[in-house]
């Protein structure tokens, strides 16, 4: 009974919302219900709520019947916003930062504010909660002992297919987020870096209404696809390398940037065009294609 009434106490004492302090607090990925008491609680305590968007959060917050000061932090201005909230912060003011949905900092703002109060030292607590990554990794079937996030790929072609084919050899099971105007480009250009055989796992609108698990292959995902169109949020859970038993023995030993795997081919004796022709090869891309991704870095570096 004592150690209950102690645990008790632990408990209340870590659940105070401290003045000074930052809190990331997750929030449902589309069913209310999934709201923490934790989170509730912080939201109804701190000083003041910053949010992604302060018309979602409002919705949220009319729910569960907070009222509570609302300021934005997104994108666009996290660089000014950040500096008013840590600001804030200094002051002892308490702050829980929210997102549309989940946890803040993965894949949307979040992560430079953290930076910035890291470095001011001030604290930063996490209330967690639902995660879109996460739970699509665990509802996956796929194995979940070692996995890589790579959140949104970019939306540029020539920057996205750079990314892919850095990952191509990724052993470990891949996480992406994805909108449903790009899926079915995505599971075309996934297909063509990692073979149709390749399983994947489609998570589509998780915990809302229309919930829809697809286990099956890159081939069958772009077939599935053919017939309807995508619709809702995505979180798309691709086997590793490893485990489709591709290239098992022989890690992917090509430099990651193209630029030093073209120089890499004209130390050992090649022409530029016999290099460049090589290395799409071995990166599963065409040559224009990496004729413009060479250019773009040109560009960038210019
Ligand atoms: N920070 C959030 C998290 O970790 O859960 C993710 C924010 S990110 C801007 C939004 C993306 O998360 C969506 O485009 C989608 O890929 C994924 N997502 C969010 N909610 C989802 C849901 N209910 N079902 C499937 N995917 C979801």
């Amino acid at each position: 009974m004592g150690s209950e009434k102690s645990a008790a106490h632990d408990a209340a004492e870590k659940n105070r919302t401290e003045g000074g302090t930052l809190y990331l607090v997750a929030t449902p990925i589309g069913n209310l219900s999934d709201i923490t008491e934790r989170a509730l609680k912080t939201l109804r305590e701190a000083d003041f709520i910053a949010a992604e968007d302060t018309r979602n959060t409002l919705r949220l917050l009319t729910h569960f019947g907070i009222h509570k000061e609302l300021i934005s932090y997104h994108e666009h201005n996290k660089e000014s916003r950040g500096a008013v909230i840590a600001e804030r912060l200094s002051a002892g003011e308490s702050c829980a930062l929210v997102t549309d949905a989940g946890m803040p900092a993965i894949s949307d703002p979040g992560e430079d504010v953290v930076r910035l109060c890291a470095d001011a030292g001030i604290p930063v607590h996490v209330v967690p909660g639902p995660c879109a990554a996460v739970s699509a990794l665990a509802l996956s079937a796929l194995s979940t002992a070692r996995f890589a996030f790579e959140g949104f790929l970019p939306s540029a072609s020539a920057a996205k297919k750079r990314r892919l084919s850095e990952i191509r050899g990724e052993r470990r099971t891949i996480i992406f987020y994805e909108a449903p105007h790009r899926l079915v480009r995505t599971l075309t250009d996934l297909s063509e870096f990692f073979g149709g055989d390749r399983r994947i796992s489609l998570c589509r609108e998780l915990t809302k209404l229309n919930e829809e698990t697809i286990r099956t292959t890159l081939s069958g995902a772009l077939s599935y696809y053919s017939e309807r169109e995508p619709r809702g949020e995505y979180v798309l859970i691709l086997e590793g390398a490893d485990e489709a038993g591709v290239d098992r023995e022989t890690p992917c030993e090509y430099p990651s940037s193209e630029a030093e795997h073209v120089d890499m081919y004209i130390r050992a004796g090649m022409s530029r065009m016999d290099a460049i022709k090589r290395a799409a090869k071995d990166r599963g891309v065409s040559k224009s294609e990496l004729y413009k991704i060479l250019n773009s870095d040109k560009d960038a570096e210019n």
